[in-house]
């Protein structure tokens, strides 16, 4: 569904009103029927990401001459905003994929990008980020993971933690540590699934997002060759916060995308369910709460429209996607309360999909950098770092 309000007015080209309304058309067709089963059953669809690669959303970003649409960011955008307006889960699995085409478009050789952007792009394999570890979270270059040089590649030995697709994953961009500590010892690998010695080791039971996967992977004495090193030695932290900026992208547009479901179930339920004679729409009680939650989803959609656009445009955009991801899963994990608020009881139930936004949402503010890690880059931005 193209709406008639911000998004008509950010003037999006032909092509990207295509990207979005092939993306709404998938989730109305492929995910909203399912969608109640799957997040009972904590079901990874693997099914639906073989749809998405046929009709070109797994390769969105990467260039036609690597298999992909060679769309630009703002598709993107578009594209995981509306498939998180149905599912979620759906959305971050696709942003998180995205993030590792958008890695090694930026920072693979030559080589790199024509063995794995055609795979990525449009050969059914699904891209997994692994960083955090049971003991580095936002103190992300705290990490111990170690890769260890032996003749002709490297010997990989580590725990990491909550690897969204980890189960499913073709690839994996993961950071072990190859020299001293702190963020100049990390070097970024990709690691193919034929690897031998990587380990699911628990798939985590969540909050929400249920059709996502998340895993913890122990890597034992894990061979790669050396084309496996993504960059250079030593540049795996700065490569992994180059990685982390694009995906804020996916992930602020993940929570537009819920904002925008919470609207679009509010606005029904407050014309249909009648309370005293009237619909609870008439009430300015639930009406004022439907005004600021539309107000909110224009005000997420040009944040992280903005900063798609810088990306697409090759500027800077760090702290346009700090911005758009802090103020957008904030704005989500509010307005999904206050929907399922909307639905009085009905939106406690599984009734209706309110009570799983309200559980998805809370996410938003927390992986890919918390709100407050957010905050950190946005203040240094202004003041420097002061200590
Ligand atoms: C469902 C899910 C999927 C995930 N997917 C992935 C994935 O695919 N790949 C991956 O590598 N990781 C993934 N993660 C990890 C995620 O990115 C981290 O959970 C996140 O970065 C926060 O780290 P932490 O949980 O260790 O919290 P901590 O870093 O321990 O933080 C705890 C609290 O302290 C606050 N805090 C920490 N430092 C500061 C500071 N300097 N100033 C102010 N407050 C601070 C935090 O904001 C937070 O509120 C996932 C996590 C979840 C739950």
């Amino acid at each position: 569904m193209i709406d008639s309000t911000t998004r008509a007015q950010f003037e999006l080209t032909g092509e990207q009103r295509q990207i979005a309304a092939l993306a709404a058309e998938i989730a109305e067709r492929e995910i909203a029927p399912n969608i109640a089963q799957w997040d009972r059953d904590h079901t990874f669809p693997r099914e639906l990401y073989t749809k998405l690669n046929n009709a070109g959303i797994m390769g969105i970003i990467v260039p036609e001459a690597y298999g992909g649409v060679g769309a630009d960011y703002v598709s993107y955008a578009l594209a995981v905003e509306e498939l998180a307006r149905v599912d979620a889960g759906t959305a971050v699995t696709v942003s998180v994929h995205s993030m590792i085409c958008a890695a090694v478009m930026k920072l693979g050789s030559e080589s790199v990008k024509e063995y794995w952007l055609p795979r990525l792009a449009s050969e059914d394999k699904i891209g997994a980020f692994a960083l955090t570890e049971p003991d580095a979270g936002s103190d992300a270059a705290a990490l111990r993971s170690i890769a260890k040089k032996v003749d002709g590649g490297y010997s990989l030995n580590g725990r990491k933690q909550w690897c969204t697709n980890g189960s499913y994953a073709g690839v994996t961009m993961g950071m072990f540590r190859t020299g001293g500590g702190g963020a100049k010892g990390v070097s970024a690998f990709l690691i193919p699934e034929t690897a031998k010695g990587v380990t699911v080791e628990k798939v985590t039971e969540k909050l929400g997002i249920h059709t996502s996967n998340t895993v913890d992977l122990a890597f034992d004495d894990v061979r790669v060759d050396d084309e496996a090193l993504l960059g250079s030695e030593g540049d795996g932290f700065g490569n992994a916060m180059t990685a982390l900026t694009s995906g804020r992208i996916g992930i602020a547009a993940q929570a537009t995308g819920i904002l925008a479901g919470c609207l679009d179930q509010s606005i029904a339920f407050a014309k249909d369910r009648v309370a005293f004679g009237r619909a609870i729409g008439a009430f300015e009680g639930v009406s004022f709460k439907i005004a600021q939650m539309a107000m909110d989803l224009d005000a997420a959609r040009l944040l992280v429209y903005r900063a798609a656009a810088l990306a697409d445009a090759g500027k800077p955009f760090a702290i346009e996607a700090s911005k758009a991801k802090l103020f957008a899963s904030t704005a989500a994990r509010k307005h999904a309360a206050e929907a399922l608020q909307i639905h009085g009881g009905y939106g406690y139930t599984t009734e209706f999909p309110i009570e799983r936004f309200y559980r998805d949402a809370k996410i938003t503010e927390i992986y890919e950098g918390t709100s407050e890690i957010q905050q950190i880059i946005i203040a240094r931005s202004l003041l420097g770092k002061l200590d």
